[in-house]
């Protein structure tokens, strides 16, 4: 029921039982007052006829009584009549059945302690009456003064009653006329009532109705508008409250529209499904891609479609709900046409307890699954060729040392044996054959080095880096000790899950090289280690020598690449630093330069802190 017909009824419940109340209560009000005029007037009839009454009284005869009687109905008009004593004996009566009887009833009883007129309305003959018990006085009736002056004594003892039933024929017309009077108005007030309270309720509830306006549109999802306040009550207070929530949430709430349009305009499938995965909602990129428009919705389900791509995995709804969100998991989606496409699924929950959705984003994945056995293919080939090559180096290196070592055996015998006989240009060529061979065996042995670091897989094991930086120096003593060379390894170098050897040969080659090129009467080596963010360590190798020019940064780490002649720095084939680059990269590391020609380089090793959890 609206509030406002909820208002006008009460209204009118209101008016309405006021009316009846009044009704009732001013009927009662209005025939009280026409019985006692009724009476007053009957009384003042018969106190003109006292002494007539007195004398039916004294005599005590039927005859004077009913005479007196006779009297008295002519001029009141009185339906029955009669005179009774004070203990209710019936001297006389209209009906001359009641004579000599005796009555007692409770208005006779009531008279007999008072002396005013009483009255009642009773029914006689099946109309109403006025009942009416006059007092008799015994002696000569008092006037209006004695009364005023005397009371109720001035009456005096009263001699006995008579009662008469007065008809109420013509205060009935004044009764209904007065009656009518008071119904008409009380209808009048009735209906200005529900007028005036329509006026009132409709104005009072004009704020309310703007308010349902502004409440259905809020709704709608339409925040930019404000309610008018046209009322400076509590009403109007709320309506002030009511626009400043939707202010904020007009700030602060993207339209549905404009998720809509999000959700439509996304490159990637997205759809939105009950916990039990039934299909609520989905863009365009989902249908373009499944096939399927997912109409109507809750008709699919979306774990019917999904499958995952490792045999006996878990179920990807049951994984959502351990875990509260599912990122990038691999699965196979059953698309409309029969085909199993590749998927990354990620999903999480939206809404509150009772209202959960899932939002489940699908990346298409079928790309990414060919370049990435496409990729697999490509490493496959390369590490095949790379082994090939390593062991095709490590074959031509060995079998050429053989026809060198005969070479430079018999070049070496030509030599000493034949110096005497062979002329000074001959020994000189044959000096330089031995010479070549000689620089061609360190080149092959070298290269046999470098081939060995791919081709050669120790065990892994951990290692601490110290001792093994330590044992790199001490292979290195006799040179050390020469070039009166000092080597610091640091406190703090970690243990690490490493090929030993290699990591030992790592700092050899880096020990020997910060000592080799270095020009400093006293060359100086530091090796230390600090941790390189969560996951690595970081390898220093410093020293004092002459430093490396900027642009020869990657050069140097080159296999034969050298930045001197031959004969300077005590010589070498370049494929040091080659062979610290390749032991560094197969720990899945990496190394760099930074250094100040003159001044000094520093050599950085980074390699991963835990290689144990490598596969
Ligand atoms: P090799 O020592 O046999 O020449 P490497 O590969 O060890 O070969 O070094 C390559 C080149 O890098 C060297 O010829 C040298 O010029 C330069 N180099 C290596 N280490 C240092 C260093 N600590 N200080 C200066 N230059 C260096």
């Amino acid at each position: 029921m609206k509030l406002y017909l909820k208002i006008v009824a009460f209204i009118l419940f209101l008016t309405g039982s006021a009316f009846l109340i009044n009704m009732h209560f001013s009927g009662l009000a209005v025939s009280e007052a026409m019985s006692a005029q009724i009476a007053d007037s009957a009384a003042m009839v018969a106190a003109d006829q006292a002494l007539s009454f007195q004398k039916a009284f004294v005599s005590g005869k039927e005859l004077d009584g009913i005479k007196a009687l006779h009297t008295f109905a002519q001029k009141t008009g009185a339906v029955y009549s009669g005179l009774v004593t004070a203990d209710g004996t019936v001297i006389a009566h209209t009906n001359v059945a009641l004579t000599g009887t005796k009555m007692k009833d409770q208005l006779l009883i009531k008279a007999a302690k008072t002396s005013v007129p009483l009255f009642r309305r009773v029914l006689h003959g099946g109309d109403e009456v006025v009942d009416t018990i006059i007092p008799v006085p015994a002696g000569l009736p008092a006037s209006a003064e004695d009364i005023l002056f005397q009371g109720a004594d001035a009456v005096g003892k009263s001699a006995g009653f008579l009662r008469a039933g007065l008809p109420l024929t013509t205060a009935r017309k004044a009764e209904r006329a007065i009656l009518y009077k008071l119904l008409v108005l009380a209808l009048l007030i009735s209906a200005a009532a529900i007028v005036l309270s329509a006026i009132f309720s409709s104005v009072i509830l004009r704020q309310v109705y703007l308010l349902r306006e502004g409440i259905r549109k809020a709704r709608a999802g339409n925040y930019d508008f404000l309610v008018p306040v046209i009322s400076r009550d509590e009403l109007g207070e709320v309506t002030e409250s009511f626009n400043k929530l939707n202010r904020g949430l007009s700030e602060t709430t993207v339209s549905k529209e404009y998720l809509d349009s999000v959700l439509e305009s996304m490159p990637d499938p997205l759809i939105i499904t009950d916990e039990a995965g039934k299909i609520l909602k989905s863009n365009r990129a989902a249908e373009d891609f499944s096939g399927y428009d997912f109409l109507p919705p809750g008709s699919m389900n979306l774990k019917e479609l999904l499958e995952p791509q490792t045999e006996g995995a878990a179920e990807p709804f049951a994984l959502l709900s351990w875990g509260g969100h599912i990122k990038e998991l691999d699965l196979w989606f059953k698309s409309k046409d029969g085909k199993r496409l590749p998927v990354m699924l990620s999903a999480a929950f939206i809404g509150g307890v009772g209202s959960r959705q899932v939002v489940s984003l699908l990346k298409d994945t079928t790309r990414h699954k060919e370049s990435e056995a496409k990729m697999a293919q490509y490493l496959k080939e390369v590490e095949t060729v790379n082994d090939e090559l390593d062991s095709f180096a490590h074959t031509v290196s060995h079998d050429l040392k053989e026809p060198l070592r005969g070479i430079e055996m018999f070049s070496g015998m030509l030599l000493s044996d034949y110096s005497a006989k062979l002329e000074p240009q001959a020994a000189d060529y044959i000096a330089r054959v031995v010479k070549a061979s000689g620089r061609m065996r360190r080149l092959i042995d070298d290269l046999l080095s470098y081939a060995r670091v791919a081709r050669v897989r120790n065990p892994y094991e951990y290692a601490s880096t110290a001792a093994l930086a330590r044992e790199a120096v001490a292979g290195l003593s006799v040179m050390l000790e020469e070039r009166k060379a000092v080597v610091k390894v640091s406190d703090g170098l970690p243990e690490l899950f490493c090929d030993p050897v290699k990591i030992r040969q790592l700092f050899q080659n880096l020990v020997s090289n910060a000592v080799k090129y270095n020009d400093k009467p006293v060359p100086e080596v530091e090796i230390s280690a600090e941790k390189f963010g969560e996951y690595y360590w970081k390898f220093l190798v410093k020293d004092n020598g002459i430093g490396i020019p900027s642009q020869y940064f990657e050069e140097v780490f080159k296999i034969f690449k050298r930045l001197h002649s031959r004969q300077e720095y005590g010589g070498g084939t370049g494929a040091g630093l080659a062979i610290v680059k390749k032991i560094a990269e197969e720990h899945g590391g990496k190394i760099w330069i930074e250094s100040e020609e003159g001044k000094g380089s520093v050599f950085y090793t980074l390699i991963p802190a835990d290689l144990s959890k490598r596969t």
